[in-house]
């Protein structure tokens, strides 16, 4: 059986997880943590980065960071995993459910504003598929209404917006480092801050609510508990991890886009001749190649599809049930307007196997299936 995913492996990890391990630094922000920040701070362009033990954490720091007070409003797309909610919802907040757009499957920009009342507070976009969200309209929007914007950039690593890493655009962005990811440290996120402003308020919330960053920098004689916080940063083991595979950070990358055109480019006939509807990349959006999908039909297509493709050894998945029919959802949010796509678009999609170092052979063997599929 073809894997949908194999969590990445560059071969240098052991190497410095026995580094670390023998350097008898194992706790968080060590030098592994620190080397990961640099390296990330430097990819993205954020004024700073911290490595966390999940994006769900890095999510739920940036939720603290916004201040919210409970009945407070969260805008966010319904198609997204349930992390993108629940760091709100722990701060008391509602959530507001917008629909998507057909193309990218991101949240509809132009939908955003009539859900904006009284009490919203923050938009949390999600760059689905490592494919930017209109952050431009988006930015626009938060500055009318006053909003923080959260960039959920769990997949989007390396992902760009006219130019500008995902992640570095709105006031916070959160990475994941979660074993499905195009990097990994098993579980492991970040959270980017595009400015300075709060970084002694993230750093305390990082470290259990003290200013123990400061007292490590010297700008304190002791360390004391300032604020609420929790324990959101890695062992040094787990970064060492990290830190391989972002040194073969080009490589890692080439692979991924190399599977993701050919896959593309094999497909598209398919799409011409009206069968299947595949990815779309704005002209002005850099991706990263986290993911490869098709959109079928409808759900009995793709029921019909993904079955297929398990019999020809194949492990192709569907993705996110939307939010808003979900118990949570039912129970947190509301969904603002109508569900033109969200649900509809979620049922047609299946994802395709793209992993760092998925085989030629594997490959095609993928290829094969879907093309017999629609050849029957
Ligand atoms: C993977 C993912 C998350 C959760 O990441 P973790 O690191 O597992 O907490 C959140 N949001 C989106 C959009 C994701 O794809």
């Amino acid at each position: 059986m073809i894997d949908f995913n194999v969590p990445p492996f560059v071969g240098k990890e052991i190497d410095f997880m026995r580094e670390a391990a023998l350097g008898q630094k194992i706790c968080g922000d060590g030098p592994f943590t620190k080397k990961c920040q640099k390296i990330l701070e430097d990819l993205t362009h954020s004024e700073a980065a911290y490595l966390t033990t999940s994006c769900t954490s890095a999510l739920e720091m940036a939720a603290l960071l916004c201040h919210l007070e409970p009945g407070d409003e969260v805008i966010l797309p319904s198609y997204t995993f349930c992390s993108t909610a629940d760091a709100f919802v722990q701060r008391g907040a509602k959530l507001v459910f917008v629909d998507i757009r057909p193309d990218t499957m991101n949240i509809d920009e132009k939908k955003i504003e009539e859900a904006v009342t009284e009490r919203t507070r923050a938009i949390a976009v999600v760059h689905y598929a490592g494919v930017a969200c209109e952050m431009d309209e988006i930015l626009a929007i938060a500055e009318r209404h006053k909003l923080k914007v959260v960039e959920d950039a769990a997949q989007a690593i390396g992902s760009t917006y006219k130019g500008r890493m995902l992640g570095n655009i709105g006031d916070f962005g959160c990475l994941s480092f979660h074993e499905t990811k195009n990097f990994s440290m098993g579980e492991g996120g970040a959270l980017l801050l595009p400015n300075l402003d709060l970084r002694d308020e993230a750093e305390i919330c990082r470290e259990k609510g003290t200013d123990r960053s400061r007292f490590f920098r010297g700008q304190v004689d002791k360390y004391t508990w300032q604020d609420y916080g929790s324990s959101y940063l890695p062992s040094d083991l787990n970064a060492a991890y990290l830190y391989a595979q972002l040194l073969d950070y080009d490589r890692v990358f080439k692979d991924r886009m190399n599977t993701w055109r050919i896959y593309d480019e094999v497909l598209r006939p398919l799409e011409r001749d009206g069968l299947i509807e595949l990815p779309v990349i704005p002209e002005h959006c850099g991706h990263n190649a986290h993911m490869y999908y098709l959109k079928l039909k409808d759900l009995k297509e793709r029921t019909a599809f993904l079955a297929h493709m398990r019999e020809h050894g194949v492990l192709s998945v569907f993705h996110y049930i939307p939010l808003h029919s979900s118990p949570a959802g039912r129970k947190f949010g509301r969904f603002s307007g109508e569900d033109v796509y969200t649900t509809k678009e979620s049922e047609r999609l299946a994802r395709l196997p793209l992993y760092f170092g998925l085989t030629e052979e594997d490959r095609d063997t993928v290829i094969r299936s879907v093309l017999s599929f629609f050849q029957r």
